[in-house]
This record gives structure tokens, C-alpha cells and sequence, in this order.
């Protein structure tokens, strides 16, 4: 087969998989945050094939880098990341005939590293001493020096990351409120590579300037206010070690800060009391949009992420008894029903 041959192979494998990536529900949350009915709509991304957002990210990379001559049939994809995404690479990587390495920080939980295995691909744990996050992303680097055939999706800085959402996510939760005749007054979104918020917010604010577009970050190691790796939290996958490169501060709103105990406590309620089981970041970013809606008005229309499933988390806190703090907010909501709005359908 020649060589524009299976590039045309790839791409006609990256639109074959299409149908299982991104187009997923719009769930409008209906609760009672200190006494008063509330609504929160909820981007249900934890239905995409491997169970998370990164999905639409990675498919639209490597569909793009197939479009740019990029990559090639056979490259080896290689990534620092620290889970979700390695999930996602693993999984669509091998779908379309790649092998697939990741490196990643050490302390992620067991399951993401199981399933990255799973996938068959290869895992480089990079330490604290090592140099964590930071580390991994040098890892790669010198792996594409060292060694040919190898392709770095980058998605710290890789404007695709971003366009993932522009084109996908950001359209897909304005046709779906516009179809109950609603429009974004704010998007809240928790910031690991910052793709979501970015390319959310670029989509959102190209329909209203007015729309507030808040990234979010764990109150107790509050990366995007300090611009370096301050504390621990129990948020995975946000708030690395750093400011990404695609993340442009002066285009959003303020930013929100969660506790991690408080996403911890709201991602159990999702789980045991709507069964939506979901991570710790969406329980985060629930949290950030009633903060959100709180300074708009109770009637607000705010949108945010359920950015993956539970089940990467059964080793960690959120399957332990978190004890409640003052200050959080999770106390003070009353969980009551959700309903899946319709999918958007648009044809990309
Ligand atoms: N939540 C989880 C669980 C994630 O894995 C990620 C991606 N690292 C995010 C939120 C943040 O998404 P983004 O990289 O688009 O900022």
C-alpha cells in the first residue's frame, strides 16, 4: 500500500470512530442550593469511549496531524499527561495502528495506570525527584530527539487542543440549550491543559462578548492564581505544575477556587443520590458553576463539565468517607433530579 494510501487509511479511521467521541448529553442538574430550586447544566463527557473529555481532544489531534502530514502510519504517539489523556491516546492510538507511549507523574491513581496498560501501551512513571509533570513533558521531548518515527501530540500547547472544543464541545452546549430556547450567561470549567475552557470559551464568546467564562482550580494548590506548583490537592487531572502555554488568562473571567474535600463530597452525592458516576473534577466544577451562578442570579443559565467517569477513582478518596469543612458548599445543596437533554447532532 503506498504511503498517501494509509495516510488516507488513518483519516478514514479517525471518521470511523468519530460516532463514539464527543455529541454526548446535555444534563440539566436540578437541585436546591441553600433552600432555593436551582439549575446547573452539565456536559456529560464522561459517556465518551474511554469515559472522559480528553477523547475529543486526542481524535481531533492526530485527525489533524493526518490532515497536515504530521504523523505517519507506524509513528509511535508519545504524551506526557497525567491520566485521562494517556487513556485516551491508548485507546484511539491503537485504533488507528499506533503504538502508543506515555509518561506520566507516579502518584496518579492505580487504575489509570492499569488501563493504560491495558491499551498496550507503554507507561514511563516519572517521580517528584524526577521532575513530575515537567519531567514527563522533558521525557518526551528528548524521546522525539533521539528518535524517529515518533509523534508529539503536546497538548499543553498544541492550538488543536483548543480547537477540539471550538468546533465540538463549545457548539454542541449552545445548540442544545438554544433548543430549549436558553443561552450560556457563564461556563465554568476546571483547568488541566486549559483546552475545555479555551475553546469552550472562544465558541461561547463568539455568540455573546458577555458570557463569563471561569477557569477553576483546587483551593489548596491554586496553580493559575500563583503561576507555580503550590501545595497538594485531590483533584486529578487539573491544576498541574504550570501555567499551559494555550491557557491565556487575560481572555477569561476570574477564577474559581474549589477545595478538594468539597468536589470529593459532591461527586459521592452524583454517585449516591442521581447515580451519575462521575470524577472528582466534576464534583469541582458543579461546585465552581453555583459559585458562578450565585454572583449572576439564581435564574442564570450556567454550564459546566462532568469531565470523566468514577471508575478511575475506586483507590482513591472518593470511594473513603470525606469529612465535611466549613466553608464548603456541598452541604448546603440538595441534589434532586437530572435530565438528559437531547444530543446536538452537528455534522463536523
Ligand atoms: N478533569 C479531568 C478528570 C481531566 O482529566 C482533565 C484533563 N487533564 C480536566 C478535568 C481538564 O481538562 P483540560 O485539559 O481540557 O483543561
Amino acid at each position: 500500500m503506498s504511503v498517501s494510501r494509509l495516510i488516507q487509511n488513518g483519516l478514514e479511521r479517525c471518521r470511523g470512530i468519530r460516532d463514539m467521541v464527543g455529541n454526548t448529553p446535555l444534563l440539566a442538574i436540578h437541585l436546591r442550593f441553600r433552600g432555593e430550586p436551582r439549575v446547573i447544566y452539565a456536559k456529560a463527557e464522561h459517556l465518551n469511549l474511554t469515559g472522559s473529555i480528553k477523547d475529543r481532544m486526542a481524535l481531533h489531534i492526530l485527525e489533524r496531524a493526518y490532515l497536515d502530514g504530521a504523523i505517519h502510519p507506524g509513528d509511535r504517539i508519545a504524551e506526557a499527561t497525567s491520566g485521562n489523556t494517556g487513556i485516551a491516546f491508548s485507546a484511539i492510538g491503537k485504533a488507528l495502528g499506533h503504538s502508543v507511549e506515555i509518561c506520566m507523574p507516579n502518584w496518579m491513581s492505580q487504575e489509570r495506570v492499569s488501563l493504560i496498560r491495558a491499551f498496550g501501551a507503554t507507561i514511563r512513571p516519572v517521580s517528584h525527584d524526577e521532575g513530575g509533570f515537567l519531567g514527563s513533558i522533558r521525557l518526551c521531548e528528548e524521546l522525539k530527539r533521539r528518535e524517529s518515527g515518533v509523534f508529539l501530540p503536546r497538548q499543553f500547547s498544541n492550538p488543536a487542543n483548543i480547537e477540539a472544543h471550538r468546533v465540538g464541545t463549545g457548539p454542541e452546549i449552545a445548540a442544545q440549550l438554544s433548543h430549549r430556547g436558553l443561552k450560556a450567561k457563564a461556563f465554568v470549567a476546571g483547568v488541566g491543559t486549559g483546552g475545555t475552557v479555551m475553546g469552550v470559551g472562544q465558541y461561547l464568546k463568539s455568540l455573546d462578548s458577555g458570557v463569563h467564562i471561569h477557569p477553576l482550580e483546587p483551593a489548596e494548590s491554586p496553580t493559575l492564581s500563583t503561576g507555580c506548583k503550590v501545595g497538594r490537592h485531590r483533584i486529578q487531572g487539573v491544576s498541574d505544575e504550570f501555567i499551559p502555554p494555550i491557557v491565556d488568562l487575560q481572555s477569561l473571567n476570574d477564577i474559581i477556587a474549589v477545595a478538594d474535600g468539597d468536589a470529593i463530597l459532591m461527586a459521592q452525592r452524583l454517585a449516591c443520590e442521581l447515580g451519575l458516576g462521575v470524577g472528582i473534577s466534576s464534583g469541582a466544577n458543579l461546585i465552581g458553576a453555583l459559585m458562578a451562578q450565585d454572583r449572576l442570579g439564581p435564574e442564570a443559565v450556567v454550564v459546566t463539565i462532568f469531565c470523566d467517569d468514577n471508575k478511575k477513582y475506586l483507590s482513591t478518596d472518593l470511594l473513603r468517607e470525606e469529612q465535611t469543612r466549613p466553608g464548603y458548599l456541598s452541604p448546603e445543596v440538595e441534589l434532586v433530579a437530572y435530565e438528559a437533554m437531547p444530543r446536538a447532532n452537528l455534522s463536523m
